[in-house]
């Protein structure tokens, strides 16, 4: 059965009265804007509770449409590594999913309500356990600074909760529902939401003790595999613009922590994982 989504009638007086600041294109910066004081301030009409719902939602109907693994070493290892990272952010309080796709694209992607998605072709293509703790890290960020959601607003504005939170409107429900099956993410992230999510991501990385030249080794990785075989990382560069440049301002975010003994590379588990998924 499909969890139902019902908005409190408190909550929609609250969102309707401010619409005239809307309008009026007046400086947004109320408590629902905020994914814990973590993002650019943009426009998120959805608050943290309406988020998680809808990630329910879609998790149950993604369950449906994905091929998800049901290996529990590898899915165990995923979600202590995921939790782990996720302990470090400003939304460690909510509950976080992590789930395993048999995909060799080398993809992992995060939709709303703290649900990241790692195919078994990015655990293939990560060497390290850090360069897999990257792109889980970059994506963490994009739920914690709530990207989705904002991006969701833009687009539906105020017709996003009248017509998929309360249900009014199950076509747009179910054009969202087909880009994530499809293309793997809710949302195409501008640049500025790159760079957001790239530097929190290193925060929560070095904060969990996973050593975050990681992303960048996974990044340059990932370019390279555009240039050899550009299908196998097709949606991940659709989702995310990822460039040179991109990975110089990682690298330059990494070089302004200070040094810290011991940071993780990699373990043995990790290998018995990547030889499973092979
Ligand atoms: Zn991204």
């Amino acid at each position: 059965m499909k969890p139902s989504l019902v908005l409190r009638p408190a909550d929609r007086g609250g969102r309707l009265a401010l619409l005239p600041l809307l309008i009026c294109g007046a400086v947004w910066c109320g408590a629902c804007a905020s994914g814990g004081g973590v993002n650019q301030g943009d426009v998120n009409l959805i608050s943290l509770e309406e988020e998680w719902q809808l990630g329910q939602r879609l998790e149950a109907d993604l369950a449906k449409q994905l091929n998800l693994s049901r290996d529990s070493v590898v899915n165990a290892y995923v979600n202590k590594l995921g939790q782990r990272v996720v302990g470090q952010t400003e939304l460690s309080g909510m509950p976080w999913k992590f789930h395993v796709v048999n995909d060799p694209q080398v993809n992992a992607f995060n939709i709303p309500g703290g649900h990241v998605y790692v195919n078994t072709g990015l655990i293939t293509a990560a060497d390290s356990v850090s360069e897999l703790a990257g792109v889980m890290s970059h994506e963490i960020a994009h739920g914690t600074a709530r990207h989705g959601t904002e991006q969701l607003t833009r687009v539906y504005g105020l017709n996003f909760l009248a017509g998929v939170l309360l249900g009014n409107d199950p076509g747009t429900y179910e054009r969202i529902l087909a880009q994530v099956a499809g293309g793997g993410a809710v949302a195409h992230y501008a640049r500025g939401a790159e760079r957001e999510a790239d530097q929190l991501g290193v925060r929560y990385m070095y904060d969990a003790d996973y050593d975050p030249r990681g992303m960048a080794e996974m990044f340059q990785e990932l370019l390279r595999r555009q240039q050899r075989q550009p299908s196998s990382v097709e949606r991940f560069f659709s989702s995310h613009p990822l460039t040179e440049n991109r990975i110089r301002d990682v690298e330059a975010e990494i070089a302004k922590l200070p040094a810290k003994g011991n940071l993780i590379r990699t373990d043995r588990e990790y290998q018995a994982v990547r030889s499973r998924v092979r």
